[in-house]
């Protein structure tokens, strides 16, 4: 790494922020990274009035869609021509392993190859006529929409909200995470390889504190779409409704995962273990509250405890790793202070519990796989986001009270479900009330299938084909076909002529 300066992307140039100074540094080490340049206010006020002026007179929003499509089919290329580069960068940015990062990116490309299908094939509809005129139903791009990141999954978020603002005509700020710039930068720069022409794409990296509301209260800004924690979710639907303007926001989770007695324990095991502590639990989809089975309870906590103590916990640049460091030394800090205060609460540890130290992991801010059990759903570490490895057991003994408890959550983002009875599976996974409920299975996605949450975990969905209309304004267009004119106003064309 070099004490360079790394140039940020404003208004279709490549130069040095104007904020502060500081460097990103990568959590298995806490060493520098890279250095760069926040954004200041006056680059940011640069960014959203080179995209407005891009958004109006470069043609962009007027090309036919499968023009633009062949734009983001090259971005998808582009990021596959560097995937292996993208991903050992994006595992240094923010420590993730490189299985997972590598899947990051291969996410990436795939979401702009997506949403450049679902632009270049996008209907407009004819609408039944009740008239004489005929309807149609179209599909108009906002102008500068702002899409702002967290720093856990970045190029796959990024990805997320770029492509479809894109896709659909829009000029796009994006404010990646202070601590995990890179992969937007990088982003932007093949964005430029690709021919998106210059000023539709900025990257404003820097504090939320400093750049977030200049941002999405900004006249400009037409729409935002936010991916982070839920009290600042809530700040700009605040912002957003001063403005009447619209928002997706994907906010935090505590999500239930839920072992029923006729489960195949071998399946629950293996999903319980990787929806909690892959990505160390730096996940909003996490499922940290898990319910089982009274009858089951003892022998699958232990098969539980005995898979997660085998867990590969290090370096995230050994393919062989399952979970790398915590993102930062506060963050770990705060995944401790949970710990405690579910000891504090009467909760007991069967797994876990002390940070990880000593030569194999040097200054890294790695925290192992920890479980508790002993404590009820009532309790803090059960309703607050944790965001770390952290899994919270509790035995249930009949459904309706599984039921309650597993939807008693301000958040609602996901959920998961372990049982060979389909029926039964069903039934349940209908009652819960969440964005996503994922049954025999847990933390797969796909890109042709909307994602967000209810209540606190969020506003709005993304992916999907029609994630495209999230970035347009719906028109409707009345075309008149009768040859003779309005009858309220009397004129008789006879008589006239
Ligand atoms: P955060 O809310 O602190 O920050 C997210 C982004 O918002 C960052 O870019 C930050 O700089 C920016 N920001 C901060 N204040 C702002 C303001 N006033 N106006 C505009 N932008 C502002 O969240 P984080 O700590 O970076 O990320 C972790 C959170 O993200 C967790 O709660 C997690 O559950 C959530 N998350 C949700 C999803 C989802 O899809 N539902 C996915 C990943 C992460």
């Amino acid at each position: 790494m070099t004490s360079t300066t790394l140039p940020i992307c404003i208004a279709g140039h490549w130069r040095a922020g104007r904020g502060e100074r500081y460097a990103t540094c990568y959590p298995a080490t806490g060493e520098p990274v890279a250095w760069l340049n926040a954004a200041n206010l006056e680059d940011l006020e640069e960014a959203i009035q080179c995209a407005h002026q891009a958004f109006l007179h470069s043609g962009w929003a007027q090309r036919k869609p499968h023009e633009r499509a062949a734009v983001l089919y090259r971005i998808a290329e582009g990021i596959r021509a560097q995937a292996e580069e993208l991903a050992q960068l994006q595992r240094q940015d923010n420590g993730k392993p490189i299985l997972e990062t590598r899947a990051l990116v291969a996410s990436a490309a795939a979401t702009f190859q997506f949403f450049a299908a679902a632009c270049e094939t996008l209907e407009e509809t004819i609408t039944p006529s009740r008239g004489d005129f005929m309807t149609m139903s179209v599909y108009e791009p906002m102008g500068v929409v702002a899409a702002i990141t967290p720093w856990n999954s970045p190029i796959a978020s990024e990805a997320q909200k770029v492509a479809p603002a894109l896709a659909a005509g829009n000029a796009v700020v994006l404010k990646p995470a202070e601590i995990t710039p890179l992969l937007a930068l990088e982003l932007a720069r093949i964005c430029d390889a690709a021919g998106l022409p210059k000023g539709l794409i900025s990257v404003v990296p820097g504090k939320g504190s400093i750049l977030g509301d200049a941002l999405t209260s900004h006249p400009l800004i037409k729409r935002v779409s936010f991916t982070g924690g839920t009290r600042t979710g809530k700040h700009i639907a605040h912002i957003a409704a001063d403005k009447m303007m619209p928002v997706s926001l994907e906010l935090g989770g505590k999500s239930p995962t839920i072992v029923l007695d006729d489960a195949d324990l071998d399946h629950a095991v293996a999903g319980v273990l990787y929806g909690i502590f892959s990505s160390s639990g730096e996940a909003c989809i996490a499922g940290s509250r898990l319910f089982v089975a009274r009858a089951l309870y003892q022998p699958f906590m232990q098969r539980l405890v005995a898979a997660a103590s085998q867990l590969r916990v290090g370096d995230p640049a050994d393919e062989r790793t399952q979970m790398g460091p915590l993102i930062s030394a506060a963050h770990r800090e705060s995944v401790e202070r949970y710990v405690a205060l579910g000891l504090a609460e009467g909760g007991r540890l069967l797994l876990g519990g002390q940070r990880l130290e000593g030569a194999a992991y040097g200054q890294g801010y790695y925290y192992p796989p920890t479980i508790l059990e002993g404590l009820g759903n009532q309790q803090r570490v059960c309703r607050e986001e944790i965001f770390g490895p952290v899994l919270v057991a509790m035995p249930f003994d009949d459904e309706a009270t599984l039921l309650a408890e597993a939807n008693d959550s301000l958040y609602a983002l996901a959920a998961g479900i372990w049982s060979r009875d389909y029926k039964r599976a069903w039934a349940l996974g209908r009652r819960l009330q969440a964005g996503t409920v994922w049954i025999n299975t847990y933390k797969q996605f796909s890109i042709s299938t909307p994602f967000g949450g209810w209540r606190d975990s969020g506003l709005g969905r993304e992916k999907g084909r029609l994630g495209i209309l999230q970035y347009m304004e719906q028109k409707s267009l009345y075309w008149g076909m009768n040859p003779q004119p309005l009858a309220w106003a009397g004129i008789n064309m006879e008589a006239a002529s």
